[in-house]
């Protein structure tokens, strides 16, 4: 037998030999963690029907409100679960363990670890790893192993994979829009979903404050080396003066990037306690490369990084190696 279907009899084997199981999301959750982690918890609930525990660490962005289950998601610092010891841990669409926020200490107590990801700067840090850097999405790594596994899907479970599929594509836009996941994602379609009225709810609904963030950062936008590099910054005091929370950032460098010279966009974030976050989009440049410099990752056109810097430190630090780096590529 290959490895991957050993790793997947493993899953199986080890779903049904736990009693207790709980799942875990990434920090600043997307539709792909979102999506991936409902597939998965209605699976485990309805299919292997087992006691199951949907984790979340951060607030959840409002436009998956539309989401069924979206209220099923239990805190990671809620004190109830402190000490608690689950038999099966599944962590999806999280490439590294800081990446699990505060569900880490939860995760790492677990007596048995599942890793599903698609991120090809994943660790590794499970004791089964099913990880394919060729899909599009965690969700679509799922949908593989509900396939392999023989596993019916409902509508409700359809509807979290293509949501999952079709944020992390950005609307099957992007590089990782493979024809495969196109025919994946037909054969979603099949359970009665409207691919329009999703992409209305994903992509095309946005709170008022979102769209006025956006105009701010945009206008505010630098550049660099003949227009290639172009970046903004979104500090502590922009987010009060919108009243805005950081799901309503999504997509802004994706906006940036869209400049026809531009081949890397940056955005970089004020948070607390003197750290910047920085999410890194590009057309032809290896940011993911470039954020392992700085203990980030991600994928080729997409990645992120933290740094426990001042935002003006951290945006001169990143921005010069960044030209360094650009220069000699
Ligand atoms: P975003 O910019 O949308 O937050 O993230 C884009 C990609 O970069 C995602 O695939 C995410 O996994 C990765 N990423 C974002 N922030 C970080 C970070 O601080 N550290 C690491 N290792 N990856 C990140
Ligand atoms: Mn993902």
């Amino acid at each position: 037998m290959n490895f991957y279907l050993e790793q997947i009899e493993k899953f199986d084997e080890s779903i049904k030999s736990a009693n207790d199981i709980a799942i875990f999301t990434h920090v600043s959750p997307d539709g792909d963690t979102l999506g991936s982690s409902l597939a998965i918890f209605k699976v485990i609930q309805e299919y292997y029907k087992k006691n199951v525990t949907v984790f979340i660490s951060d607030k959840i962005p409002k436009v998956y409100d539309f989401l069924p289950y979206i209220n099923c998601y239990k805190r990671t610092d809620d004190l109830q679960y402190e000490n608690k010891i689950f038999d099966l841990a599944i962590a999806v669409d999280i490439a590294t363990i800081e990446r699990m926020g505060k569900g880490f200490s939860l995760f790492a107590k677990s007596k048995f670890k599942i890793n599903i990801d698609h991120h090809k700067s994943n660790t590794n840090y499970g004791d089964i790893n099913i990880i394919n850097p060729k899909a599009s999405s965690a969700s679509e790594v799922i949908l593989d192993i509900l396939d392999d596994l023989k596993i019916e899907l409902t509508k409700d479970i359809a509807t979290f994979i293509y949501v999952g599929i079709l944020t992390d594509t950005g609307g099957f836009r992007y590089d990782n829009t493979s024809q495969k996941v196109l025919q994946k994602a037909a054969k979603l379609l099949d359970y009665g979903l409207s691919h329009s009225e999703l992409c209305q709810k994903c992509f095309m609904t946005k709170e008022k404050k979102s769209l006025l963030l956006t105009a701010n950062a945009i206008l505010n936008a630098k550049f660099l080396l003949c227009d290639k590099i172009v970046y903004t910054a979104i500090t502590l005091n922009d987010m009060k003066k919108y009243n805005a929370k950081n799901e309503h950032t999504d997509r802004i460098v994706e906006t940036l990037r869209q400049i026809e010279t531009c081949d890397v966009a940056l955005l970089f974030k004020e948070n607390l306690n003197q750290i910047t976050k920085v999410s890194l989009r590009s057309k032809i440049f290896d940011v993911s490369n470039f954020a392992s410099k700085f203990g980030g990752g991600g994928h080729k056109f997409a990645a992120g990084l933290t740094i426990q810097k001042p935002i003006n430190i951290a945006m001169d630090l990143v921005l010069g190696e960044l030209s360094k780096a650009m220069k000699n590529d």
